[in-house]
């Protein structure tokens, strides 16, 4: 059983027109021959394949973890795996990235992603409800992606906000939300939330934010 409000996912996350899309992936790297296997497999054989990440996001967040060289990472939302991978890249020598997933079902072949990029030892790979593990991780972190339930946004940034450190970066994706944050009400209630959440993070004098076009948008916000 699936917990995740997938409503959303049935239509395709593009907010480039079909040409400018085409002309941003074909000027930037290709996966690598790994997340090209991860990003295929998704699309045959898991649901709701359109939650994997893709090239132009997974570039980005490998970049950003490479500039940044974190010690730890949080990845809140790990489907299967394709943005973990990308942004283990960056990860110090010694570093931890952790990753929640509720759904136990994909964990067998989550693990053997992790395995086959030879990335299994810095990775803690938690099945369980985020809400529930996050408060039990014993550590700072220095990035955090944000990517499960869009409901849970805002309780997961409370959640998160105090292991976060000075400088840290959270990156909040999918905050554009297919659009629908700009539409007319009445909302769903993962766009109410997603607007309820770019909001609060707006108003929170204890950081700095830029929200980025990126795919679905992704919110990247700097604890002061
Ligand atoms: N980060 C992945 C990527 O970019 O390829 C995609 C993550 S997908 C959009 C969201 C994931 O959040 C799903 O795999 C879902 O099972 C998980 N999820 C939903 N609710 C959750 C919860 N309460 N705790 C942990 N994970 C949850
Ligand atoms: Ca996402």
């Amino acid at each position: 059983m699936l917990f995740f409000h997938h409503s959303s996912y049935l239509t395709i996350v593009q907010l480039l027109p079909d040409d400018l899309e085409k002309y941003v992936q074909t000027h930037t790297s290709a996966e690598s021959p790994l997340l090209h296997q991860i990003h295929r497999e998704t699309y045959m054989q898991v649901l709701y394949p359109i939650m994997l990440s893709g090239p132009v996001q997974g570039q980005f967040l490998k970049m950003q973890s490479i500039m940044m060289r974190p010690k730890n990472i949080l990845e809140i939302g790990t489907f299967t795996g394709y943005s973990t991978l990308c942004l283990v890249e960056g990860l110090q020598e010694g570093g931890k990235l952790y990753t929640i997933d509720i759904n136990e079902e994909l964990e067998t072949r989550v693990r053997g992603y992790f395995e086959a990029a030879g990335h299994a030892d810095k990775i803690d790979f938690r099945i369980g409800d985020a809400l529930e593990i996050i408060p039990t991780i014993d550590a700072t972190f220095d990035l955090v992606f944000l990517d499960a339930d869009k409901i849970n946004y805002s309780n997961y940034y409370d959640l998160v906000f105090d292991k976060l450190s000075k400088n840290g970066i959270i990156l909040a994706d999918n905050v554009l939300w297919d659009g629908k944050v700009v539409q007319s009400p009445p909302h769903d209630e993962d766009t109410e939330a997603l607007i309820e959440f770019s909001k609060m993070v707006q108003n929170d004098k204890r950081v700095e934010n830029v929200l980025l076009p990126i795919r679905d948008g992704v919110m990247m916000i700097r604890k002061l």
